[in-house]
């Protein structure tokens, strides 16, 4: 897997939360194909951490609050759910009612400024 989506120059990511303390949290993974698969065991070292999915897929993936699977987990951003993951229901709809910058913005990032507009940050940029 290449590790080269790191753009340091876009400062306004940096109050979001970060990769692995996120797929800690809820367990599930976008792959690159648009395919949400869910997440059985993450052996952290650092700033990476060695995934393995219920469908036996094992990748290591890089710390970052900007990589593309950082994207499309808080865009919820996937096309169809892996069937040989078998997520359970409740736990899809606990990710499609989740606010990140409200239920996991304390916890897990930095503190947001409830009256920051996270529209308006991204125009322009992520699209
Ligand atoms: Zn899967």
């Amino acid at each position: 897997m290449k590790e080269t989506e790191k753009s340091p120059a876009k400062h306004y990511y940096r109050k979001r939360v970060e990769l692995l303390r996120l797929i800690e949290k809820i367990k599930l993974w976008p792959s690159r194909t648009g395919v949400l698969h869910g997440i059985r065991s993450i052996d952290r070292h650092g700033e990476t951490a060695r995934i393995s999915t219920h469908c036996n897929r094992v990748f290591t993936v890089t710390n970052s609050r900007n990589s593309r699977a950082a994207r499309w987990l808080r865009n919820k951003m996937f096309f169809r759910v892996c069937p040989a993951c078998g997520i359970p229901e409740w736990k899809l709809e606990k990710y499609n009612s989740t606010r990140f910058n409200r239920h996991f913005g304390s916890q897990l990032a930095a503190q947001r400024n409830p009256n920051e507009n996270p529209g308006k940050l991204d125009i322009g940029n992520v699209r």
